[in-house]
């Protein structure tokens, strides 16, 4: 593994924090590679000596990744990396998103600005960029947070907090990152994206409103193949 900072030989400047940062950037990555595996335990002795560091650090990152969702803490049995979603809990979560995210670029297409334009002008862009060719793990890496900051983007714009805060408590993003495994990323996201601008562009919030329902119903049929 790349992260080797051991706390005493830690360069002068340096504060604790960017090793908490250190170890929570290598086991989320971990993580989203399924290098840890959906639902497999997460000893934190093993990790501190693997990563060269103290118990303190993988603590912390490890209750960082729990508010995340990404890992469970159970008492007496400790920290294990979040279970693969069940097909049930999937379809649930694209129901939900169905009702919520229409409506959120509905909204953000009313409140939309030259300057909130170049925001998501600036989001879009940054997923066609995930596309240059490096490993899978990356390149995926790099798509979900992409595409998860595209989203929250939209989300913030249209303004409303009890819709932007529930989407971003179920971290939709991250579940779907590690599904993606099994699946392809395609070209098509990034097309109704630009479906989506488009609507932006125009000021037109009802396209905008069927540019975000044809987006997640067809994230939802390409990631399906997944439970196949
Ligand atoms: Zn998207």
């Amino acid at each position: 593994m790349a992260f080797v900072v051991d706390r005493e030989r830690r360069p002068a400047g340096i504060r604790p924090s960017s090793v908490v940062d250190g170890v929570y950037d290598n086991i989320y990555h971990r993580l989203m590679a399924l290098e840890i595996a959906p639902g497999a335990r997460i000893p934190i002795d093993v990790l501190a000596r693997d990563l060269n560091v103290s118990q303190t650090p993988v603590r912390e990152a490890l209750s960082r990744l729990e508010r995340e969702g990404l890992v469970r803490k159970e008492h007496l049995i400790g920290y294990s990396a979040a279970p693969q979603w069940t097909r049930k809990q999937f379809e649930d979560l694209y129901i939900f998103r169905l009702l919520i995210e229409p409506e959120a670029a509905r909204l953000a297409a009313v409140n939309m600005n030259p300057a909130s334009l170049l925001l998501v002008e600036a989001a879009a862009a940054d997923m066609e960029h995930g596309e240059t060719p490096v490993d899978r793990n990356t390149r995926y890496s790099r798509f979900a947070r992409a595409d998860a900051h595209f989203h929250d983007v939209i989300l913030k714009i249209a303004g409303n907090e009890v819709i932007r805060s529930t989407l971003s408590n179920q971290h939709v993003h991250l579940h779907i990152f590690r599904l993606m495994f099994h699946t392809r990323v395609t070209q098509e996201a990034l097309e109704e994206h630009e479906n989506l601008l488009a609507a932006f562009r125009a000021g037109d919030p009802e396209a905008a409103r069927q540019a975000m329902t044809i987006h997640i119903e067809r994230s939802r049929d390409r990631l399906l193949s997944a439970f196949e």
